[in-house]
This record gives structure tokens, C-alpha cells and sequence, in this order.
């Protein structure tokens, strides 16, 4: 007796057969021998099970070799790409955050494929020091004596508290003890860091009484943390930090201050809410600074300290500091931004998230006519496409409440044929995914932070929207 699915399986080609096949020469151009031996195999292994069952049918070679190579295809294209981000935030943190200038991008390269002097004096000919680099700029653009560079924010709060408050109490704000999204909660990193978290106050009024009554022999340090994502809003009370500066400083305790965003700049002098900056804050009092490279500050992901030269030092010298420090090519990033701003009244064609941040509503309601067309276009007769008024957000926690007028391209369904979740995953499905957001029964594209035009409305055609 014959037995079907025994035939089938003996029926499939051996690893060795298909390697031969002119079909498989093809697949082995394109992703190598090692893997696609490896892949056969498996593919192979999976087929055999297949057929196994009772109604499998025969095997396939063209059909399986096919499916093999969309497969090869898929897995091997980078999962970490280009999108485009049409949400409306424009500091995205999941889509991350601010898009640096041309300049950074051409220093970065050059400092991939060649040596540079990262720990090394040039005029001494002895070890340097790597904050060094943007070190001088960052204390020209604050008013700080020093300043440390980590991997990020949270770093940089973390290595301030471990450094200055270790086994010691820290005293914040009950109205301050915040938390931002991916679980950086300001308790947890003070625990994590050895330090013991005081409340102060309520959560709507603190007052600087509060502070001066909790302080006792084991406080080591005073903080503020800006509250990046929300505000209090009603019967509240905060203490200006030059009071608590001043608090400080008579119980000989450093005054820190988590800034969040800290942008560089006086951000009404380009038409935006003000952001209280380093500068400000350094001047009115705090000793150790800190903020994030890629929020407003339009760089790379880094986490900066600036402040009084003997904690500064006393922060670089923490052993964790080597943990956290920063690598060459976001030193470079970070240099080549900075640079930008020693030009502050070009900053804002210079730099991207400033320019993004500054566009007027006006600009971008023409780039939504010029490319409503060609969206409209590939999205078919069961699709409505409008130009809509809308707001952006700033995005990673800045000025959470202010919102910038916006424009975009507003997509309904016609007659309610379209499937708006099935339209945003189409969208996401393109070689550049495009984000958008779904919003009171429509896809809104907010249009503010579409550079690379071209390349949007190029790949519009193979846009395939699913219709089950
Ligand atoms: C964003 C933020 C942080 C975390 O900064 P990262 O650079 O994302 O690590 C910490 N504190 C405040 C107040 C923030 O706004």
C-alpha cells in the first residue's frame, strides 16, 4: 500500500539539491550561503510536517522557493527605520524625539570611520578628558563653572543623588515627585540611588517653611524637579527656587535641580511659551543643573549636568559615571549641535526641532494642499481627504499644556466604507511608515513635521490598505 503522505515527503528535495537551484542562486546573492542554508533547512523541516498531514497535496518547489524568498526578504530589512511622524508631537519620545541637523549628521560620520581625539589633549599629548568637548560650550551656554555629559536624563539625576546625597536624605516637593512615561518615577531613581526621598509639603502648596522645618543633621541636598507632563493647577503654592537656593546655602546643602527639557534659548524670542532654561536657573541659585540633550535642546539622547565646579567634580569622579558616560559619536552629535547655538539668530532654520517647532500654521496649510492630490489619490474613491485645522504638541514632557496651530490632512471614510485602524496600519505598512493618529472618526496627518516631501508622496502608490 501506498501511503500519500510518506510519497509526498520522500518527494522533497534534499538542503543540498536546492542549493544548486538556479532559483537558490539568486536568494544566495542577495543574503549568503550561510543563511540561506540555514534557513532551507528549517523552511524544509516545516514542510515535511506539513505534508505529513492526511489532505497536505504535493509540494510545491516554485511556490515554496517563492515563499522562502519574501520570507529571507522580510527578516532580513532593519526592524529600527526612518518613519515619518505626522502625530503632532513633535519631540516624540517613541519615535525619538528631535531630529538632528545635517551638520551633526556629517561630524558623526566622519567620526565612525576615522580616529578622533576622544580622551586625548591635542596640545599636551596626554590623556584628555571627553566632556571636554562640549563642555565649553555647555558652560557658555548656562553660566555653569562645569558640566558632566551621561547617557540621559535619568543618569544624570541618578548620578547628582548618588554622588552628593548618598545613605542621606533628600528633601523634595510632595507636588514634584513625578513620574514620566517609560517608568522613570523620581522616587524610584532615589532609591536606586541610595538616597532617601523626604517629602515636603502637599501636593497642590509647598511652602519654604516646609523645607526649613524638615531639615535635620542627615539632609544632604535640597531638590526641585520641574513637573514636565502636567501642572497643578487651582489653590497651589511652589517655592521660588531662589528662595530655596538661599535655604540651601545656609545649611551648607547643595541646591539640584532637575530641569527635564532645559532648552538653551529664550524660547519667547521665537514665538514660543517660555521654558525656564539652565541659565535662569544657575542664576537664581542652584548648584547642580540637569537636563535632557534631545528634548528641547534639539540633540542627540544625552543627559546633562551643569553647576558648581567642586560638585561637578566630585560627580565626574563617581565610579557609575563610567557606567553612563557617553560614547563618541553622541559627544560628536552633541558638539556639532551645541555649535548651532552660538548663532542663536540662525538657530531656528539650523536647527530641526526649533525649525519644526517654529513653522507657521500658514506654511504648513500649503504643504497640506500640496499634498492632498497625490494622498487622495492613493487612497481611492472609498476614502475622503480634507485639509484640517490642528494642534501640535512640543512633545517629551515640555510645556505639556501648550498646544501650536497646526495643519493637516484630515482622511474619513466615504460612506463609511473605510476601516480607519485598517487605514493606519496600512499607512505603517510603507517602506518609510507613516504615523499618524485616529481622532473623532478620522486619520489626522499632521503635516508639521513632514520634511522629505518628496519621499512621501513618492512611495503614496504602493500604499495597500487592506479591505477584510
Ligand atoms: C524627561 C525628563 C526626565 C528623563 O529624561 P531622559 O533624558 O528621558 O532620561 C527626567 N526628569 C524630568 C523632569 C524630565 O522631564
Amino acid at each position: 500500500m501506498v501511503n500519500p503522505a510518506a510519497a509526498a515527503r520522500r518527494a522533497l528535495p534534499s538542503v543540498d539539491r536546492l542549493l544548486g537551484s538556479e532559483a537558490v542562486a539568486v536568494l544566495i546573492a542577495a543574503h549568503g550561503r550561510t543563511r540561506v542554508t540555514a534557513f532551507l533547512r528549517r523552511a524544509l523541516d516545516v514542510e515535511r510536517e506539513r505534508l505529513a498531514a492526511p489532505d497536505a497535496g504535493a509540494f510545491d518547489q516554485t511556490r515554496f522557493l517563492q515563499s522562502c524568498a519574501v520570507t529571507l526578504e522580510r527578516s532580513a530589512a532593519p526592524s529600527l527605520k526612518p518613519v515619518f511622524n505626522l502625530t503632532g508631537t513633535v519631540l516624540h519620545t517613541n519615535l525619538g524625539r528631535a531630529v538632528m541637523p545635517e551638520s551633526a549628521a556629517a561630524a558623526v560620520m566622519a567620526a565612525m570611520t576615522r580616529p578622533v581625539n576622544l580622551e586625548f589633549d591635542l596640545a599636551t599629548g596626554a590623556r584628555g578628558e571627553r566632556d571636554s568637548h562640549v563642555e565649553r560650550w555647555l558652560a557658555e551656554l548656562t553660566g555653569g563653572e562645569k558640566a558632566v555629559a551621561v547617557n540621559n536624563n535619568a543618569a544624570a539625576v541618578y548620578l547628582a543623588l548618588n554622588t552628593l546625597a548618598l545613605k542621606h536624605e533628600v528633601l523634595v516637593s510632595r507636588g514634584e515627585l513625578i513620574e514620566i512615561g517609560g517608568a522613570f518615577r523620581i522616587p524610584d531613581i532615589m532609591s536606586r540611588a541610595g538616597v532617601k526621598l523626604v517629602e515636603v509639603g502637599t501636593t497642590n502648596r509647598t511652602h519654604l517653611k516646609d523645607f526649613a522645618e524638615a531639615i535635620t543633621p542627615r539632609t544632604a541636598a535640597i531638590m526641585k524637579v520641574h513637573t514636565s507632563n502636567y501642572v497643578v493647577q487651582g489653590f497651589t503654592a511652589t517655592v521660588p527656587e531662589s528662595d530655596l537656593a538661599k535655604l540651601a546655602h545656609e545649611y551648607n546643602l547643595p541646591f539640584i535641580v532637575d530641569l527635564g527639557s532645559g532648552t538653551l534659548i529664550n524660547l519667547e524670542e521665537y514665538g514660543l511659551p517660555h521654558e525656564r532654561t539652565p541659565r535662569e536657573t544657575i542664576a537664581d541659585g542652584a548648584d547642580v543643573v540637569t537636563f535632557s540633550g534631545d528634548k528641547l535642546l534639539g540633540g542627540p539622547q544625552a543627559g546633562l549636568l551643569v553647576g558648581r565646579k567642586d560638585l561637578m567634580v566630585r560627580i565626574a569622579k563617581n565610579p557609575m559615571k563610567r557606567a553612563l558616560r557617553l560614547d563618541k559619536l553622541t559627544l560628536t552629535a552633541l558638539d556639532a549641535v551645541l555649535r548651532l547655538y552660538l548663532h542663536p539668530e540662525r538657530l531656528h532654520e539650523e536647527l530641526p526641532a526649533l525649525r519644526l517647532l517654529t513653522r507657521s500654521a500658514g506654511d504648513i496649510a500649503a504643504q497640506a494642499t500640496r499634498v492632498l492630490p497625490a494622498v487622495a489619490a492613493a487612497l481611492g474613491d472609498d476614502w475622503k481627504v480634507e485639509i484640517a485645522a490642528c494642534k501640535s504638541q512640543i512633545g517629551s514632557g515640555a510645556l505639556p499644556v501648550d498646544s501650536l496651530p497646526s495643519s493637516g490632512l484630515a482622511i474619513m471614510p466615504a460612506e463609511k466604507k473605510g476601516n480607519l485602524n485598517k487605514l493606519a496600519a496600512a499607512l505603517r505598512a510603507l517602506p518609510a511608515p507613516v504615523i499618524g493618529h485616529i481622532n473623532d472618526g478620522a486619520l489626522m496627518l499632521d503635516l508639521r513635521c513632514l520634511d522629505h516631501e518628496d519621499g512621501f508622496v513618492a512611495q503614496l502608490p504602493q500604499l495597500k490598505i487592506s479591505k477584510q
